[in-house]
């Protein structure tokens, strides 16, 4: 994919990252896995992860890579696996085209992890759907046309789509996090907003497993792009290695600084075959509970301890202000948190091997 994010004006951060959103929307880098009836490319996971690897690689910037997860695992594919009829026809043309940007809403302040704590609430009335409470650390908040917000409906946790027109909806743009940083994020406020019956997605009670499938899929997947920018921080420390000479002889030929290479090199690699083989199950329409939870549990750790390597192989002059590499390591940080912490992955293991917190 030919990605020249430089030809894009230099405009407000916000602006900025929605556009550069769109640009990619407008490469069809939206369509991929989406059935050809539903305005996709009708191809393959498989597919889907080479072109996210592709744009990682082109553009090295994890905050456009987490935007495009969050849109297309929080907002298109529930609309696509949950929507009515006219849902679909009213939302996915323009999800996947370049028009709208989507994402969804969990987290907040006082539930990050544990769903049972979640405290928003929508209320049936006559005219629509009353949605009261506040969201935290959302990813497109301040650039999105619309999230996928889930709130209690009779103490059932449900998900409703709310636009960021809709009277008493504010999508605000802190507070943001530092790592991903060109991601824009912020906090969700809806106080008696009121909502059409025909935006609640899904059925009320089915919120729980709608947030279980959407965090499943950008488990398994939003590290595709994270291996192409993986892929660029190993040639820089290879090319680094090579060039940097210390006492008379290339930096690399310290056993202490290449065999930290060699790991790079090996969890970079077990990385694209997780990603891989969570394609493979999804092509072969199998279960990813428990391959997208390994994903997401060693990559994320992994980006997190090639990152610290590579900082530690360039020494000082990767930690000057706004270095791309140094900047890897808060991505990296926030990595183990997105989609669900490490720990709840290892939760999630641990229960399906019929053990563990999370066995009942
Ligand atoms: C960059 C970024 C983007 C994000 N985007 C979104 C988004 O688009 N939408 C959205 O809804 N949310 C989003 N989030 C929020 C994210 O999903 C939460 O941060 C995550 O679920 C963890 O919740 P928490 O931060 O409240 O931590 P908590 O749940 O409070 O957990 C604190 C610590 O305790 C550990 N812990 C919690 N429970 C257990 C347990 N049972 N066993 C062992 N350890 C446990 C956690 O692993 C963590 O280390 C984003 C976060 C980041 C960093």
């Amino acid at each position: 994919m030919e990605m020249d994010m430089s030809r894009l004006p230099d405009i407000g951060n916000n602006a900025a990252s929605r556009r550069r959103f769109l640009y990619c929307a407008c490469q069809g880098l939206l369509k991929h896995a989406v059935p050809a009836q539903c305005g996709g490319y009708g191809d393959r996971f498989t597919d889907l992860v080479s072109a996210h690897e592709a744009l990682g690689k082109a553009c090295k910037d994890t905050g456009l890579l987490l935007s495009i997860n969050a849109h297309i695992w929080g907002a298109l594919f529930p609309i696509l696996n949950y929507g009515t009829i006219r849902q679909r026809s009213i939302y996915l043309q323009n999800l996947i085209s370049s028009q709208w940007v989507g994402g969804h809403a969990i987290t907040e302040i006082q539930a990050g992890s544990d769903l049972k704590a979640l405290t928003m609430t929508a209320e049936y009335t006559p005219e629509g759907f009353l949605l009261n409470g506040r969201k935290r650390f959302i990813t497109n908040t301040p650039i999105a046309d619309l999230l996928v917000v889930y709130a209690r409906l009779d103490n059932k946790l449900s998900a409703f789509i709310v636009h960021n027109n809709d009277e008493d909806a504010n999508f605000l743009d802190f507070p943001q996090v530092s790592g991903c940083q060109s991601a824009t994020m912020g906090d969700v406020m809806l106080e008696n907003c009121l909502i059409p019956h025909s935006r609640q997605l899904g059925k009320t009670g089915s919120g729980n497993i709608m947030i279980q499938q959407a965090l499943e899929l950008e488990r398994a997947f939003i590290f595709a792009g994270f291996c192409g920018v993986m892929d660029w921080q190993l040639d820089n420390v290879i090319r680094f290695s090579r060039e940097r000479k210390i006492n008379g002889a290339h930096l690399g030929k310290n056993q202490a600084i290449s065999h930290k290479i060699a790991d790079m090199k090996l969890r970079l690699d077990t990385i694209r075959l997780w990603v891989n083989e969570c394609a493979r199950l999804k092509d072969n329409n199998k279960r990813i509970t428990l391959a997208s939870a390994q994903t997401k549990l060693f990559a994320g750790e992994a980006f997190l301890q090639s990152s610290l390597d590579a900082v530690q192989i360039l020494g000082s002059s990767s930690l000057t202000i706004d270095n791309a590499m140094a900047g890897l390591v808060s991505d990296a940080l926030g990595s183990r948190l997105f989609s669900g912490s490490s720990e709840i992955q290892k939760n999630i293991i641990a229960a399906l091997l019929g053990t563990g917190e999370g066995y009942k």
